[in-house]
């Protein structure tokens, strides 16, 4: 039996509303409008996953896939700086892939399995998870079969989490709801409809809050306590 990690995100706030981190094992998604902190939060875990155990960390290697080439090796030095530890050593443990297609995406994938099998891997991160997706399957009548091979990439994703006791970090965009009442109060949903919502463990809603301020929401876990976390991105990744 693998025994989780849980893994800093850096604020003490949003690790409490996670019940200590994001943990290995399954998948954290992330959802938010642009420049909600997702791909911020993505830069922060490289680091911290780093990190020892008793500093919140999982004491591993971090597999880090781009599809939107935002990925700033030049971000992670601070970070890693302010967690007191050598930047060219943390970015040394960052396999980065950038993906141009769906497939690509998916065969990474499995090169990545094959290297987790080798060396101690603790994070895995897609960002975004879907966007090719989006590019790759735009034509009408093409929905079913591309929630076909989402569903496949995301049970490929969620074996890697449990073979590997790896956490598995991935990011979504939101849509416009397209109507029925639903979301009132909020317009926007998360994309990659219930294939989406059953592969991951825990929704993240991201959102703005003012200045460099940023709120954090479970979405849809109704057996996980209400509430919110706010916190700030900072040059040093994430912090209360
Ligand atoms: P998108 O949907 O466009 O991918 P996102 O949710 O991934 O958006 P991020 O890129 O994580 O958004 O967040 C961008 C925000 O992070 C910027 O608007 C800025 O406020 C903040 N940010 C980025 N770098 C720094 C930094 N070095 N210091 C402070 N804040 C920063
Ligand atoms: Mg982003």
């Amino acid at each position: 039996i693998k025994s989780v990690v849980r893994i800093t995100t850096g604020s003490q706030t949003l690790d409490e509303l996670l019940g200590g981190g994001i943990e290995t094992l399954c998948i954290t998604e992330a959802f938010g409008e642009f420049r909600s902190g997702k791909t911020q939060l993505a830069h922060t875990l490289c680091v911290s996953t780093q990190l020892p155990l008793h500093m919140h960390g999982g004491n591993g290697k971090v597999a880090y896939i781009d599809t939107e080439g935002t990925f700033r090796p030049e971000r992670i030095v601070p970070i890693a700086e302010r967690f007191g530890m050598d930047a060219n050593a943390v970015l040394d443990n960052i396999i980065y892939a950038r993906a141009y297609t769906y497939e690509h995406q998916y065969n990474l994938l499995l090169g990545l399995a094959a290297k987790m099998a080798e060396e101690p891997f603790r994070l895995l991160i897609v960002d975004s998870v879907i966007a090719l997706f989006r590019v790759d399957f735009s034509g009408r009548g093409e929905l079913a079969e591309r929630q076909q091979k989402l569903a496949q990439m995301l049970s490929r994703l969620t074996k890697i989490a449990e073979e590997f006791n790896v956490a598995v970090y991935i990011t979504n965009q939101v849509i416009a709801d397209p109507g029925g009442g639903m979301f009132i109060t909020d317009p926007k949903k998360p994309a990659g409809g219930h294939v989406l919502a059953h592969a991951a463990t825990i929704r993240l809603m991201l959102r703005k809050g003012k200045g460099e301020q940023r709120v954090c929401k479970i979405f849809d876990a109704p057996n996980l306590p209400e509430g919110e976390a706010v916190f700030q991105i900072t040059t040093g990744g994430l912090m209360d």
